[in-house]
């Protein structure tokens, strides 16, 4: 079962509800109405749901800025703590990162202007006219609300928006994996004055910290992987002795392979060493089906695969292998294993 139902699509992009967002909704429109009855009630949650149309509207900023450099994002999902904006990749140039963490606070700071600008022109007309006040007082709390948001989404520690912009401007003057590093470094001190203030003021703030602190764990790990990816070449990751196949294998040879090696791809190498094809487990699975035990593997092998170069970088090789109509990255030329 999925967590999250689907409310909207906005710009190709799917808007998602987390079911713990709605019985968000429904405690604070429970505990709006036993403070002052249904008007509270349906004031609180209208509050709530313009709160979290600003975040959602964050949320696209964010995902609008990736799509200008190519990247999708497929959904954005409400939940009670914010909203997650899940983009199919992070962007390679520092300054792009940039661009796309900003543009989300950036959202929040023109919210807080326009509903800033309306409120004191509405207070030079206030005495012409009685508008309802309880909506003015909502406006207001809005623009604060917006200003809070900046604020804390500009906090310099992973996993807020401040945390990339910090390791976006290293990373222009800074190889990328030590920008993170430092990166981390400030938002686990951070996380540790958290952590401190918290013990003597709001035990929240523990909790906090200790989040900012794991974040920024993952974030560095993460980052010497993409290193790892960029600066190490194919040959650092490849299989380098594998079962192969002759081409007049049949399928029951491969069944056997398959059965005793803990290898899935198999490739069909002829006597020079040339490579005609790959056999993955699912073709000889799927073709167990279709096929006679007595079968050649050439029958079902597939043979429209990229060829990469084992000194060409290994992040590189595996994206040019995953797009190759979708196929599953199996690992490197085998011919000059
Ligand atoms: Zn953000």
């Amino acid at each position: 079962m999925s967590w999250s139902i689907k409310i909207a699509r906005v710009a190709g992009i799917e808007v998602r509800l987390h079911l713990t967002f709605l019985l968000f909704l429904a405690w604070i429109g429970f505990s709006y109405y036993r403070l002052g009855g249904a008007p509270a009630a349906t004031q609180g949650v209208a509050f709530m749901l313009a709160l979290f149309g600003c975040v959602l509207l964050h949320e696209f900023g964010h995902a609008l800025a990736a799509r200008g450099f190519g990247i999708r994002t497929p959904d954005i999902t409400l939940l009670p703590i914010g909203g997650v904006a899940r983009l199919e990749r992070m962007p390679d140039k520092p300054w792009q990162e940039l661009v796309v963490a900003i543009a989300g606070p950036l959202v929040n700071v023109v919210i807080a202007a326009v509903l800033i600008f309306a409120l004191g022109q509405h207070s030079e007309w206030e005495h012409l006219e009685r508008l309802n006040q309880p909506g003015i007082a909502m406006l207001a709390k809005l623009a604060s609300v917006n200003i809070g948001l900046v604020l804390f989404n500009l906090i310099p520690a992973f996993p807020m928006d401040g945390g990339r912009v910090l390791r976006a401007l290293l990373a222009l003057a800074l190889p990328y994996s030590r920008a993170t590093q430092i990166a981390a470094r400030v938002g686990q001190t951070l996380a540790f004055v958290f952590g401190l203030v918290g013990l003597f003021t709001n035990p929240m703030l523990i909790f906090i910290a200790f989040f900012i602190f794991l974040a920024a764990q993952q974030e560095a790990v993460l980052a010497r992987m993409k290193d790892f990816s960029l600066s190490e070449p194919v040959s650092e990751a490849m299989v380098t002795h594998p079962i192969r196949l002759p081409p007049d294998a049949r399928l029951a040879d491969a069944v056997e392979a398959l059965l005793h090696a803990s290898q899935h791809e198999f490739p069909v190498v002829d006597d020079a060493g040339r490579v005609l094809g790959v056999l993955t487990q699912d073709d000889i699975i799927s073709a167990l089906k279709r096929h006679r035990p007595g079968a050649p593997v050439t029958e079902f092998m597939r043979r429209d695969l990229p060829v990469v170069s084992t000194h060409e970088p290994f992040g590189e090789a595996f994206r040019s292998l995953r797009s190759a109509s979708g196929r599953p990255a199996w690992r490197s030329s085998w011919e000059e294993a």
